[in-house]
């Protein structure tokens, strides 16, 4: 017999090192899969497109916080802006300005994550770690009152070989630490590591993850 999502969500969170969190990814999964995952006390959930985001926030419980973690189009952020407790996927300079005008225009300041490309993969998206060392050594960020960077989300190779994958959360463990230290001494908010999915959270938490992003291992497949 299956487990249900509320056994599903207490295996992960066992697994789970006091200090991370978890992010519940729920797309494509129906209102009643993320209220039973609620009940039994989740609070953070994770999301890959606008609209789906809008529909949920504006009808589930509003104390969920709604993470955003798919490529957004900078068109979209306007429509996410009001509702995302944090954008993980911020992977331009202009996505990150639209995040700046859309976050004034509402009055917030939005908690965001740069996203690393480590990975083998040609087609995902993210700054480079030297791309990312360039965006903040420019500094406009620096001038941007209604964004927060709080740190690195990143994706590993979609492998089976667990050392491969075990080297690429380590490359952006290291990433994160160096800029850490290079442009966040002053401020202790730079502290997310988000990595980790249904198949490779555990190697992630050995590797400096704070948050990581389970969909499939709690709602089964989409
Ligand atoms: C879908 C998704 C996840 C969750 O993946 P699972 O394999 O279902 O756990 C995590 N991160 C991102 C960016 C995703 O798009």
């Amino acid at each position: 017999m299956e487990l249900g999502i509320a056994d599903n969500l207490r295996k992960v969170l066992e697994a789970l090192p006091e200090g991370v969190r978890l992010v519940a990814v729920s797309k494509y999964h129906p209102a009643e899969s993320i209220l039973e995952a609620y009940h039994a006390g989740q609070r953070i959930f994770g999301e890959s497109h606008a609209q789906e985001l809008v529909q949920k926030a504006t009808t589930l419980p509003q104390d969920i916080r709604w993470h955003f973690i798919g490529h957004l189009q900078t068109n979209k952020v306007k429509y996410v802006a009001p509702y995302v407790a944090m954008i993980e996927s911020v992977d331009s300079l202009k996505l990150l300005r639209e995040i700046e005008k859309q976050g004034a225009r509402c009055g917030r300041c939005i908690d965001v994550l740069l996203e690393l490309h480590i990975a083998q993969e040609a087609t995902k998206y993210g700054f480079s770690p030297t791309e990312c060392h360039t965006l903040l050594a420019e500094g406009e960020w620096r001038t941007m009152k209604h964004v927060r960077i709080c740190g690195l989300m990143m994706m590993a190779s979609h492998v089976e070989d667990a050392t491969i994958i075990a080297h690429e959360f380590e490359e952006a463990h290291q990433c994160f630490e160096l800029l850490r230290r290079e442009f966040f001494t002053d401020s202790s908010s730079f502290c997310e590591c988000s990595w980790g999915m249904s198949h490779d959270y555990p190697i992630a938490v050995q590797h400096g993850a704070t948050l990581v992003r389970v969909g499939t291992a709690i709602f089964g497949n989409r």
